[in-house]
């Protein structure tokens, strides 16, 4: 069977590192804290000791962490991926990283005789559990028709936006698009409760009427509620994706308003819940009522 590295192991990551142990791969890992590999290593992954230790051999090495400076440090650190891998493996970007990163990325790999292609996804962590996450992909469509063995274990669905750098273009946009959402989100029930209307009656209305998007739908509930068990996504992570949407944005526009107000309000999240729920935005709006 083809040999996978597979690096982070967080929220999304060590789902989706099973996913490959459940496909028979043979799957080295490692995270940066050992403690969130020990039940893939009972399942059959081998520890590795650094990222070049589990990519040593590997045909795949696929990534999965929080940002840029985490990414750069798995791939081209003194003991990064890329210091081992052999020459014509793939280099499978899955963490959500800035633009301009996935292409330095690019071209650092591909002078090293590797394959990239960034392959941001969506889908929350049950859904990396389960295989069923959607793949933003970036790449030549013969490497991407060669990485496909690689990428069917852990996605169901695959969009292939064109070059290299293409699918974080696409993923950055989806998830400013989120930051907008679930922050105006925040603001509507929070102007509710202020008015005193039935908040009840409020969610119900917004996850069934016209704006209910798969955010609304999923937030509004909880944010009336304040109930964020469950929780997927922090208000450090959806500010780091608003920040890098914004910095791609400012090259290709010029003013995006509402883009830069999402991404206010979670650097207002990020600054006193950076570890907790995206949803929990509704406590940094909201106001005690009357
Ligand atoms: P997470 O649970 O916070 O995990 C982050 C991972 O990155 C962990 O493995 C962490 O290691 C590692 N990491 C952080 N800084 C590092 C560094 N400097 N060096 C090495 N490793 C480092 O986050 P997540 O929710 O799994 O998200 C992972 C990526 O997927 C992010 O790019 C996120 O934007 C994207 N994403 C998330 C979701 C979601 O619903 N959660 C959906 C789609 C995409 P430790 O375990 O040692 O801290």
């Amino acid at each position: 069977m083809p040999r996978i590295a597979f690096i982070g192991l967080g929220r999304m990551g060590h789902g989706m590192a099973g996913r490959y142990l459940d496909a028979g791969f043979g799957v080295a890992v490692w995270n940066r804290s050992k403690a969130k590999a020990e039940d893939l290593i009972a399942r059959g992954a081998r520890w590795a000791a650094s990222p070049a230790d589990a990519a040593g051999g590997a045909d795949a090495v696929v990534t999965m962490v929080a940002d840029d400076e985490a990414s750069r440090s798995v791939w081209l650190g003194a003991d990064g991926a890329a210091t081992k891998m052999k020459r014509g493996a793939f280099a499978i970007e899955c963490s959500t990283v800035s633009h301009q990163h996935a292409q330095d990325m690019a071209r650092e790999l591909r002078g090293r005789g590797l394959v990239y292609i960034d392959c941001p996804v969506t889908g929350l962590p049950s859904a990396a559990a389960a295989g069923k996450l959607t793949l933003l992909v970036g790449a030549d469509a013969a490497d991407l028709e060669r990485a496909k063995p690689y990428l069917a274990p852990i996605g169901d669905v695959v969009r292939h936006f064109g070059a290299v750098g293409s699918g974080t273009v696409f993923k950055l946009i989806n998830n400013l698009m989120g930051a907008v959402q679930i922050a105006s989100l925040a603001e509507g029930v929070a102007i509710a409760e202020q008015a005193g209307l039935d908040m009840n009656l409020v969610a119900e209305a917004l996850s069934t009427g016209a704006v209910a998007s798969p955010q609304v739908i999923r937030h509004s509930k909880r944010m009336v509620a304040r109930d964020f068990s469950g929780a997927s996504f922090t208000t450090a992570l959806r500010h780091k994706d608003a920040a890098y949407a914004v910095r791609l944005a400012e090259t290709l526009l010029p003013g995006v308003p509402v883009s830069r107000a999402g991404l206010a309000a979670y650097e207002a999240a990020k600054a006193e819940m950076p570890d907790e729920d995206e949803g929990r935005m509704i406590e940094i709006v909201s106001r005690p009522k009357g």
